[in-house]
């Protein structure tokens, strides 16, 4: 059986995080060309939804790694025309892909480690880098239950790699509030999350996974669980919240 959507009730409890979320986005709103850095998942959606009520002054962008799911890009186009906002698409240096295609092949990361990080790093590190400069604060859709390496994930943090403000509003979220508030918000899914999909990254590095497996085992399936990760998030050097 694949992995389904949890369905929890849009309850207080949730509602009031909600609240709580609001709060944080308008802090984070008073930061310099502060910006979502949105993957379309739903944790993104929730605070897309939010961000476009409360008519917050954050830019939204995207990592349009160039090889994303078609329903990754229908969903990028539903949720601008939802929302009456634009999302940028940051794309990959075209010289740095053809220069990592001619090294390793098109699909390289699937040999070994080294090769994986070095498509992640060309295709969406450095283009993060790139939207991150000259802005005070950037805004994820991290949460702590996600992954071992985020249980510790503050509210707020420095992020000293980009030198600026992070906000992490759904860190004390599980997967039930996620898909309790995308529901009553009625905000675009990506199909791919009704289909076996929790977590969704680029196209070959991403799969459906069943029922009983965690929910990001089918990111970089053939890695061991601790190499999970593709360089987007590094390790604070302080937290404030
Ligand atoms: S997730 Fe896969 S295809 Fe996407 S940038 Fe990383 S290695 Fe490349």
């Amino acid at each position: 059986m694949i992995w389904s959507p949890p369905a929890a009730p849009f309850d207080a409890t949730v509602r009031d995080k909600v609240e709580r979320v609001r709060t944080r986005l308008a802090e984070a709103a008073q930061h310099p060309r502060a910006a979502l850095a949105t993957s379309l998942q739903p944790e993104d959606q929730v605070l897309t939804h939010l961000i476009a009520q409360d008519r917050l002054p954050i830019a939204l962008f995207a990592l349009e790694t160039g090889r994303l799911h078609a329903e990754t890009l229908e969903v990028i186009a539903a949720t601008e025309a939802r929302y009456g906002l634009a999302i940028e698409r940051i794309r990959p240096d075209p010289a740095a892909v053809a220069a990592y295609v001619a090294r390793d092949g098109e699909n390289g990361f699937y040999e070994s480690l080294e090769s994986r990080r070095s498509c992640c790093d060309v295709r969406k590190v450095e283009p993060l880098r790139r939207a991150l400069a000259g802005r005070g604060a950037w805004i994820t859709g991290q949460r702590r239950e996600q992954a071992q390496g985020r249980g510790g994930l503050a509210v707020v943090e420095h992020d000293a790699a980009h030198g600026l403000a992070k906000f992490n509003p759904l860190a004390d979220w599980t997967l039930a509030d996620v898909w309790a508030a995308v529901r009553a918000f009625d905000a675009p899914i990506n199909a791919l999350a009704l289909r076996g999909y929790p977590s969704i990254g680029c196209e070959p590095c991403t799969r459906a996974i069943r029922a009983h497996e965690d929910i990001r085992a089918g990111r970089w399936w053939w890695e061991s669980s601790e190499s999970k990760e593709c360089g987007l998030h590094v390790a604070p050097s302080g937290a404030t919240a």
